[in-house]
């Protein structure tokens, strides 16, 4: 179970239906109230409920509408809204379907009734946000991937363009991994990167820092509001703990592992590609400087 109770928002212009449903849902959900059209689109976008139960026969703005606007809105548009009416008739329903609603209850309403379709809804919002925080992480080291630090990525840029503050960026690629897993067998390669994201993790400290699993043997962290001597120092300290970790295994060949790290601090109005491209640069020649190295771009 949950610990934080769903929220549910009840649009209706009767006070007395408002009191009922408040009633019956007031033990399981918080509750937000609304007795106008008008007056439900502000609290959605307000308190973001978790459900919104909707009255369709109101005064001043009617429940097709009000569910109109909510879906045309990108950030109400996806709460479920159930009507919950008395107007009967199959047209009326199917209009309220075709409309985006969620499902749709006739008056008079059983309490069991309205409580399990709520909870349908809550579920399948449970369900949905597990397969959203699933398509987000990799599954082998729990870091976040690449799909997950594009976002964070574009969030970051934008900020740092408004806000005129430096952006740092480390690209991380395991040093001669083809040979180790030719020489230690695949798991036990799974296991080092394994290993190895955890040190990522456990090296970084301010909340913004974000590592990321690039894809293959690459890592990627971004630290905003970072300069380039500190991208360079938090560098130096991922390159030393990944190289003093001793990855588990019973052959002690295995045990150590080293990455090699390109370093760019965003500097003038580069584009969002070249700063990738000159972290990439840099990692390059942390290569050829021999590898289990941190190169800055243009250094
Ligand atoms: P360099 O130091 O130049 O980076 O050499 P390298 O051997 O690390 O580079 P290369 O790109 O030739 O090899 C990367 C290897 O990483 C090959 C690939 O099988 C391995 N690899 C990529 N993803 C995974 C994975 O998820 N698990 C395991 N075990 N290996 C992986
Ligand atoms: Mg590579
Ligand atoms: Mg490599």
């Amino acid at each position: 179970m949950n610990n934080s109770r769903n929220s549910v928002l009840i649009i209706d212009d009767q006070e007395t239906t408002i009191a009922v449903l408040r009633k019956i849902l007031d033990s399981e959900y918080i509750i937000y109230t609304a007795e106008s059209g008008t007056k439900g689109i502000a609290a959605a976008e307000e308190y973001m409920p978790d459900v919104i139960l909707l009255d369709i026969l109101m005064m001043e703005m009617d429940g097709f509408t009000v569910i109109s606007a909510l879906k045309n809105s990108e950030k109400t548009k996806n709460i479920p809204v159930i009507f919950i009416t008395s107007l009967m008739g199959d047209d009326n329903e199917a209009k309220g379907l075709a409309l985006g609603a969620a499902d749709y209850i006739t008056k008079p309403f059983t309490p069991v009734v309205v409580k399990l379709r709520i909870g349908n809804q809550i579920r399948l919002l449970e369900q949905l946000r597990t397969i959203e925080r699933l398509s987000m992480m990799d599954q082998l080291t729990d870091l976040p991937n690449r799909r997950c630090f594009d976002e964070r990525f574009s969030f970051e840029w934008l900020r740092s363009s408004r806000e005129k503050t430096p952006i740092s960026i480390l690209l991380i690629d395991l040093d001669l991994f083809k040979k180790y897993n030719d020489s230690f067998g695949h798991q036990q390669g799974d296991t080092a990167l394994k290993t190895i994201a955890k040190v990522f993790s456990g090296t970084l400290r301010r909340p913004g820092d974000f590592a990321a699993r690039w894809g293959g043997e690459e890592f990627v962290i971004l630290l905003p509001l970072t300069d380039s001597s500190g991208a360079m120092e938090i560098g130096e300290q991922v390159r030393k703990n990944v190289e003093d970790t001793v990855i588990p295994c019973c052959d002690k060949g295995a045990e150590k592992i080293t990455i090699s790290i390109g370093v760019y601090t965003r500097l003038d109005d580069c584009s969002k590609e070249d700063f990738i491209l000159r972290a990439d640069k840099a990692l390059y020649n942390a290569k050829n400087a021999g590898r289990n190295a941190v190169r800055l771009f243009g250094v």
